[in-house]
């Protein structure tokens, strides 16, 4: 995991649309065409005013990374949770709700999850999480490829991959300690289940 420097703050400023909870009522159809004028807004050929000398290049990379999470339903819900997490700061009636839910999370190592390098072009991440798909098995490996870490754990309300964690979700993490800063060699990023409403708190350490 790099840090890389980014364009845009949240995988929602990158499609032009407003945060959680705001974005709540937004559709996956909305999501999809948020994409598509994203890609046409950054597109080489269309650009005219690009952000802050960023090439055209790296705001497609942007809007894709950030489609691939907020496309899927069950990655875009973890990822509102950590975004949600990270504006945590005054005392609201719902962060005190919140505290009181993760108050008694268990702690778990990212090592001992399942952990996979899966292929967003040509396999399905909804599949995958869903247990349903072999991860490589449609993977045609060239150039359209666009490899995404997935880290995931069973939860005991029988949901096979009910905790689920990206790379994105563990950099999102990092750049939003080190904002505050904070620790930018590790972590502890909770998650709720996708099946239930119990959390975990899964503690990472960068090697090297
Ligand atoms: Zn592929
Ligand atoms: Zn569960």
């Amino acid at each position: 995991m790099s840090s890389v420097r980014k364009p845009f703050k949240t995988h929602y400023d990158a499609l032009g649309l407003p945060p959680p909870p705001e974005s709540d009522d937004v559709s996956p159809v909305e999501i999809k065409q948020a994409y598509h004028n994203s890609l046409l807004l950054y597109h080489p050929d269309k650009a005219q005013d690009l952000p802050d000398g960023y090439s055209s290049a790296e705001l497609l990379d942007a809007v894709i990374a950030a489609y691939t999470v907020l496309s899927v339903p069950r990655t875009r819900r973890v990822y509102d949770q950590s975004l949600l997490l990270h504006t945590v700061g005054s005392a609201t009636g719902s962060v005190a709700a919140f505290a009181a839910a993760t108050e008694n999370a268990e702690t778990v190592d990212l090592d001992d999850l399942d952990h996979i390098e899966i292929c967003t072009v040509h396999n399905s991440l909804d599949d995958y999480l869903r247990g349903i798909a072999a991860p490589d098995a449609a993977c045609l490996a060239d150039k359209h490829c666009n490899f995404i870490e997935v880290w995931s754990r069973s939860c005991r309300c029988g949901n096979i991959r009910g905790y689920v964690v990206t790379d994105e979700l563990l950099e999102q993490l990092l750049d939003a300690q080190e904002e505050q800063g904070g620790r930018t060699d590790g972590g502890e990023l909770l998650t709720q289940c996708t099946g239930c409403s119990s959390w975990i708190k899964i503690a990472f350490e960068l090697s090297g």
